[in-house]
């Protein structure tokens, strides 16, 4: 199978075939058709696995067909459909490269924050609109508590790396931003969690964060 085979839109499949990609690696090969039959997912994937595009893929698509253009317009809050947490900044700039390559021409609006870099400039970026929210659990809480991100809009949830992000001890960060996505009615939220490895806390965040989820290690 190619993914000239999945149908993802007509701008998604252009972006695919731009990017070289003709063959869906395996986590690709499982987990986009999972998402785009709009269920929970919990994957076991390594870092090269081709787990960033299995995530965006679906997002992106969903969004371009979604018609959740209409969102409210806060003073200075802006409302992502989708959120993609992961544990550091290189890993959140590299997202963020890949994610706008795949969103080319398609309408959807990526942005990154991430510590350690000046929040203004982050937070002009946001001004300017944002579909698909890349971040580290820390700046995103600051910006949260400063009510220039809200997460009543979220359709679609990634949490990549999940076990480096509670090594790095953002559990308490993962779970406070999680809980500001699941505003009634419930059931809107579609959520894709990534870790290399499959430990009782990671476990547990699948049971507390996931809902009727199928499970995928390849
Ligand atoms: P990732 O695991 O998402 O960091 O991807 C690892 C590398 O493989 C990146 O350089 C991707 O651009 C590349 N890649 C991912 N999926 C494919 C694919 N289906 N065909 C060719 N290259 C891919």
């Amino acid at each position: 199978e190619t993914f000239a085979e999945i149908d993802l839109g007509k701008e998604l499949n252009a972006n695919i075939r731009r990017c070289k990609y003709v063959k869906p690696t395996p986590v690709q090969r499982h987990a986009i058709p999972i998402s785009l039959a709009r269920r929970d997912l919990m994957a076991c994937a390594q870092t090269g696995s081709g787990k960033t595009a299995a995530f965006c893929f679906p997002i992106i698509s969903g969004i371009m067909r979604g018609g959740y253009q209409q969102r409210p317009r806060g003073v200075q809050t802006v409302f992502p459909l989708s959120l993609i947490l992961s544990p550091t900044r290189e890993l959140s700039m590299q997202i963020h490269e890949e994610a706008k390559k795949f969103a080319y021409q398609t309408g959807v609006k990526v942005v990154v924050v991430y510590g350690g870099a000046p929040i203004s400039q982050q937070l002009r970026e946001l001004e300017r609109g944002v579909d698909i929210l890349v971040a580290t659990p820390g700046r995103l809480v600051d910006l949260l508590e400063r009510a220039r991100v809200s997460l009543q809009m979220i359709r679609y949830l990634a949490l990549d790396e999940a076990d480096r992000m509670l090594d790095m001890g953002f559990e308490p960060q993962i779970r406070k931003i999680v809980e500001q996505t699941d505003m009634p009615p419930r059931g809107i939220r579609q959520t894709m969690l990534f870790s290399a490895t499959f430990p009782k806390e990671i476990q547990r965040l699948a049971a507390d964060f996931l809902s009727n989820y199928i499970f995928l290690a390849v």
